[in-house]
């Protein structure tokens, strides 16, 4: 008998809804929910293939473990495993405090996982070293947010993409990496062919060329472009001075800023056209418009500025809070939400608050039960690996992400992990990099097996549910952390039971009250509602009958005086500048096909289909400079590394640039993919590195 099984993609934060077809224990087929509000029955190429990951030969299924670098990791019982790490991380704490250990997680881990992780570093522990790969992916979107708004909270919904009039995309290249959004872009532009489409990419990606306008901007001049549109609005009286005087602060200090951004200064930084600039100040001015952005505004070391400037556009034009406008960050992993909702980053904690607060440290001790919650700032990701090189970090738990791939400098984060004294790795996959460094080594289960709830990026919260059963003795991530954390409280002879959890339900209910008065209160929402009424957007308060869309509707922001902020932010560049050595720009981006490191697409034989090996797209002026030929073999290399790879040409990149896509890795190249090239410089707010470019340079090796 066939039974179905309602559930989450667990790809990217569009959060689409699936019905998972399972027989005898094994998922044999997989369709879009039709009546998902995210998707409404479609699926990407990517979702509808999930149930042909489904399948055993790539998963970890019993735990190992070696006492020493030179041994051979050998398979172990859980209770020797768990003891073991209870013990090495008791006397490590013991000997060198809390923050010498830490746990690095990563925003595919469901909300009621990231829970039990958050509390049991900050809580039992008492180190604030949580940190996690959304670090990458995310963390210039919440302190932007932060920055203007007051509150890291997505103002806008999907349902604003079918009321809008000037759609303005800058950093994203939607098509590929949120297909389904653009699916709904493309039925927006069908049904109403006056919408406008702005790209603003420096790639003519699948994206730019839908758009009706594509401002190919040289890397990382979003800044100057966005503050070079506001001086246009301001000259052309477009401005809604009645909302930015009734519901902002700071508009006079960026109007001096501004003027200095004529069309024609702006057009000399981004390499694009002053007429261009104008036309997409004036689409915009008009509106109503809706913003969306991904990871070429967030993976900057001014990510934070992309941000904050991209939203002054829709604080000086008053397009917030309404429908068909608003800023609009796309959330790259399914569940980057869910963990910012629970406070599972160095510098958060649950709901929203932070840490640098005292008044909500001190919340958040009483919530829990404990003494206090530290004051002192974990480390963030990039910090994190540092400290594990330089010694000061000896333990280091990492579970579901690959940072051996992921991390810029790639070579800096391999030596960390060869130079911790305890690498504890828990993944439900055996083909990823970080895993070779493991000491302990810890099967967990994955999509199609959990259960829990995550959120998507328009704040929407959806139940997962498990269509089979985990394999072998593979175990579900918060039911690892609580078996821990109850030996570990134990060992360190703490009487708290600070981890009672026997069902993420449990665990659900007291992070929902976490969020009591905060806001993103959830107090209205339990597992029975979102199984029986479907998934529903935040905030839900207890005695609500549905969430909010948008946000910001009577324009009070999450500031202490209820007024949104402008931020006076100033162009700066890129981190690395290219030179006579480094000639060439090297940007990274995403596939149709392919999900980060692989470990799951890169299984799937069909989803080569769309492109099929490594390669570094080129451009016909820099190929033929260099009498490169396409399909030729060139090393690509900079002052961190060096990758071999074949040369593509594309008419998609411009002179002096170039394109890796960031999935390749050592598994599928020689080489340790293209973040190995990247700087490990970020952004001095969000702590977000510069994943989207380096400079390089290329040569064409002549084989024998
Ligand atoms: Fe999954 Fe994202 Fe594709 Fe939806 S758009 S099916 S969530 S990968």
């Amino acid at each position: 008998m066939i039974k179905e099984t309602k559930s989450t993609c667990c790809y990217c934060g569009v959060g689409c809804g699936v019905i998972i077809s399972s027989q005898n224990d094994k998922i044999i087929d997989i369709k879009g929910d039709p009546n998902h509000p995210a998707n409404f029955g479609r699926l990407c190429t990517k979702g509808a293939t999930l149930h042909l990951t489904a399948k055993l030969d790539n998963r970890l299924l019993y735990p190992e473990m070696r006492l020493t670098r030179e041994a051979t990791r050998k398979r172990v019982s859980w209770d020797d495993s768990l003891n073991y790490l209870t013990e090495q991380f008791a006397q490590t704490i013991e000997k060198h405090g809390p923050d010498s250990v830490a746990f690095y997680i990563s925003g595919q881990l469901l909300t009621e996982d990231y829970y039990v992780f958050n509390k049991l570093a900050k809580g039992l522990i008492g180190t604030n070293n949580v940190d996690t790969n959304s670090r990458l992916c995310m963390s210039s979107a919440v302190t932007g947010y932060k920055a203007t708004l007051g509150s890291d909270a997505p103002p806008a919904c999907y349902e604003d993409i079918d009321s809008t009039e000037c759609l303005f995309i800058t950093g994203s290249n939607t098509a590929f990496a949120h297909p389904i959004i653009f699916r709904r872009i493309e039925d927006a532009k069908k049904n109403n062919p006056n919408l406008k489409i702005i790209v603003v990419d420096p790639r003519r990606t699948d994206t730019a060329q839908a758009a009706d306008l594509h401002l190919a901007i040289l890397p990382g001049t979003d800044v100057a472009l966005y503050n070079g549109m506001l001086h246009v609005l301001l000259w052309e009286g477009m401005l809604d001075m009645a909302f930015i005087n009734a519901h902002t602060n700071g508009f006079d200090a960026l109007k001096d800023t501004v003027r200095e951004y004529t069309p024609k200064m702006v057009a000399d930084i981004c390499g694009i056209k002053e007429a261009d600039i104008i036309t997409a100040a004036k689409w915009f001015g008009k509106g109503p418009s809706l913003s969306m952005y991904c990871m070429g505004l967030n993976q900057s070391i001014h990510g934070t500025d992309k941000n904050a400037a991209l939203i002054n556009l829709h604080l000086a034009t008053g397009q917030i809070g309404k429908l068909g406008a608003g800023p609009f960050s796309l959330t790259g992993q399914p569940n980057a939400m869910g963990g910012r909702e629970v406070g599972g980053m160095a510098n958060l904690l649950s709901a929203h608050r932070d840490l640098a607060n005292p008044e909500h440290r001190a919340e958040v001790a009483k919530f829990w039960g404990v003494e206090s919650v530290p004051a002192t700032p974990g480390k963030t990701a990039i910090e994190m690996f540092d400290a594990v090189k330089d010694g000061s970090i000896k333990a280091i738990w990492i579970a579901c992400t690959n940072p051996a791939h992921s991390m810029p400098d790639v070579n800096n984060v391999i030596a960390a992990l060869q130079n911790a004294e305890l690498v504890v790795v828990q993944d439900a996959y055996n083909n990823i990099d970080t895993n070779q460094y493991a000491d302990v080594l810890l099967p967990a289960s994955t999509w199609g097996e959990k259960e829990g709830s995550v959120t998507n990026t328009e704040r929407r919260i959806t139940r997962v549910n498990p269509a089979v059963s985990k394999p072998a003795e593979a175990r579900h991530d918060w039911a690892i952390m609580v078996d821990f954390a109850q030996r570990l409280e134990k060992r360190l002879a703490k009487s708290s039971n600070l981890f009672p959890y026997t069902t993420t339900e449990e665990i659900f209910n007291e992070h929902r009250e976490t969020t009591r008065g905060r806001d993103l209160d959830i107090t209205g929402l339990s597992y029975g509602l979102l199984n029986e009424q479907g998934p529903q957007q935040w905030p839900f308060k207890a005695g609500d009958t549905t969430g909010a869309a948008r946000l910001y509707t009577d324009g009070v922001f999450q500031k202490p005086d209820g007024k949104a902020q402008f931020v006076n932010a100033i162009y700066k560049g890129t981190a690395d500048k290219t030179d006579a050595r480094h000639p060439l720009h090297l940007l990274t981006g995403r596939l149709r096909d392919q999900w980060h490191g692989m470990s799951r697409t890169g299984t799937v034989a069909q989803l080569f289909n769309h492109a099929e090996e490594p390669v570094i797209q080129m451009s016909a002026d820099d190929m033929m400079r260099r009498s490169i030929k396409n399909g030729d073999i060139v090393k690509v290399s900079n002052k961190r590394g060096s990758l071999v790879l074949a040369a593509q040409l594309s008419d998609e990149v411009q002179a002096s640039q170039t394109f890796i896509a960031m999935h390749w890795g050592s598994q599928f190249m020689h080489g340790l993919g293209v973040n190995a090239l990247m700087p490990p410089t970020f952004d001095k707010t969000s702590k977000q590195p510069e994943l989207k470019h380096t400079a390089i340079k290329i040569e064409k090796l002549e084989l024998p």
